[in-house]
């Protein structure tokens, strides 16, 4: 079967998220910050698409949903799109060439995708729904 390895990086400061010092699967892992109750570590993902390999500092429980934050500006890397399986929130990150990966944050949930459409597009609508969010009167 073909492995389809990804090369991601922060959506927001464009920080590379490739762990060349903790290898999985024999390639380099994808270190994020992840939260998760009052429980705070670094995540390490296989960088194969497909492949739920991991290596967790903290311990998670099966089910449990896990925020997933940028180790270099912090930023959320959470989506306001709700996982199509479960209804959890989808994680993303962005692809070094263009484009961008989505993973359900609920552990266990093996919800996941690849979308070639323009990131820039995705971010700028985050944006509008945080205005809407932002706007104490209401309205939109
Ligand atoms: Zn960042
Ligand atoms: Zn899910």
């Amino acid at each position: 079967m073909e492995k389809i390895v990804v090369n991601v990086k922060c959506p927001y400061c464009k920080k590379s998220f490739m762990d060349l010092e903790k290898p999985i699967d024999g390639y380099p892992s994808i270190r994020v910050k992840i939260q998760c109750g009052d429980k705070n570590g670094d995540l390490y993902l296989s960088s194969i698409y497909g492949s739920y390999n991991l290596i967790s500092e903290i311990f998670l429980l099966e089910d449990e949903i896990v925020l997933f934050f940028c180790p270099e500006c912090h930023a959320s890397l959470l989506l306001k799109d709700l996982c199509e399986g479960c209804k959890a929130p989808l994680a993303f990150f962005e692809l070094k060439n263009g484009g961008m990966v989505q993973i359900c944050s609920r552990r266990g949930c093996k919800s996941h995708s690849i979308d070639y459409s323009d990131l820039a597009q995705k971010v700028s609508k985050l944006y509008s729904i945080y205005e809407v969010f932002a706007d104490p009167s209401g309205k939109e």
